[in-house]
């Protein structure tokens, strides 16, 4: 037993078993700690990442981060295809607790996917929080929906609701206990809170990638048990729950669990104490040994006299660059033009036109990103790439060399 940097996010434990480091590439310009550990709480059995951090800096990052304004990011309040399935699957699950009366939120709306497939389904009473001032101006202008500029932190209680949702956003929170305080500050008396996070405990069942469910950005790893833990803990009873799974991309399915929360009648003592412990650390720690065995099977960086690049600039590719390769690749293909010009421990981040300048036969491109890899190969495709593709993500044997 160890005591933690950080106190457990859902009972404030500081007794932790350790379970594994992560260590990434550092982007320069990027706040966030690039070396940390994964957890598991003592005391009620949550798994979090263990960080020499404050809730301040991951403010900071979100305020800056352009990531999910981008019409490419899964999860960015777009509406493609399999948004609307997700969202469509959410709606089925909620529909008993629903009317289209309901005066509704959506709180990290992003752009306004899920408003937009409400107003669709009937619902009126429609607005989005959302700390990106960027998606707060697409949703009341372009959608033409009202739009609350606002982080969880400085929800405050002018506006009224009687069902918040909150979708993936707090397996990125810091301080947990705090945010369910404010979003219980935003609910009528018999308002509904619906919850939706990454199932930690069917990480190993949805193999993609090594580390894939390990990033800087989602540092609780919930399932549905350390879910009820935290919400009962703060004065809530259950409604409905579920697991269930998503589709960040298409073919790409990741375990999620979603939890529908009311206040409780009659307040009890706040429950810290006697919370039924969570066992998420045994499925976490199976994925982790995976990930392990796995990562021993990718590839390496080709032979010294082959110039490649990383195609993705993501987490997994920040994990490969200072986990897996022994030599440096001479630049980090990026689409993101924001990006380019930095750097990552060093290698230089590039624009796909600046790779085209390298476009020769004995060139090599390793993808570096899980979720969008037929995505990089059908692009290099239409600019005619000459060189050899490899895969960052699988192993060395599946791929030609
Ligand atoms: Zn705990």
């Amino acid at each position: 037993m160890e005591s933690a940097q950080r106190t457990c996010p859902v009972c404030t434990g500081k007794k932790v078993k350790f379970l594994q480091t992560m260590d990434f590439a550092r982007e320069s310009h990027c706040i966030l700690p690039e070396s940390y550990r994964i957890v598991e709480c003592n005391n009620c059995g949550f798994v979090y990442d263990d960080l020499d951090a404050d809730e301040g800096l991951f403010e900071q990052y979100y305020r800056s981060c352009t990531k999910y304004t981008s019409s490419g990011t899964g999860g960015a309040g777009g509406l493609t295809m399999i948004d609307r399935i997700r969202y469509h699957k959410l709606l089925k699950w909620l529909s008993p607790f629903l009317n289209a009366e309901l005066i509704i939120a959506d709180v990290g709306c992003g752009k306004g996917g899920l408003l937009r497939f409400l107003r669709e389904n009937g619902f009126q009473n429609l607005t989005g929080i959302e700390p990106s001032p960027g998606c707060v101006e697409v949703i009341r202008h372009q959608l033409k929906m009202d739009a609350v500029c606002s982080d969880i932190k400085s929800l405050n209680s002018t506006n009224q609701f009687e069902l918040v949702i909150v979708a993936n956003v707090l397996e990125h929170v810091f301080n947990l206990r705090e945010a369910v305080k404010q979003l219980s500050k935003i609910i009528t008396p018999n308002g509904m809170i619906a919850v939706e996070v990454p199932d930690a405990s069917r990480y190993a069942l949805f193999p993609h990638a090594p580390y894939y469910f390990f990033d800087m950005e989602h540092i609780n790893h919930f399932d549905l048990n350390s879910m009820r833990n935290l919400w009962s803990s703060m004065g809530f009873e259950v409604l409905a729950e579920e697991a269930e799974t998503c589709f960040p991309v298409e073919g790409m399915e990741n375990p999620i669990c979603r939890l529908l929360v009311q206040k409780k009648k009659r307040q009890k003592n706040d429950g810290t104490f006697g919370i039924p412990k969570s066992n998420t650390a045994i499925p976490v720690s199976q994925y982790i040994e995976w990930s392990q065995k796995k990562a021993q099977t990718l590839p390496d960086a080709p032979d010294t006299q082959q110039k490649f690049f990383l195609w993705g600039c993501g987490a997994y590719a920040k994990w490969f660059l200072r986990n897996k390769l022994s030599a440096r690749p001479a630049g980090i293909v990026e689409v993101d033009t924001k990006k380019v010009g930095q750097n990552v421990d060093g290698c230089p981040i590039i624009s796909p036109e600046m790779l085209m300048t390298e476009n020769s036969e004995k060139t090599i491109v390793m993808i570096s990103s899980v979720l969008y890899e037929q995505q990089i190969r059908k692009q290099l495709e239409k600019l005619k790439w000459k060189g050899q593709i490899l895969s960052a993500c699988r192993p060395r044997e599946e791929q030609e060399y």
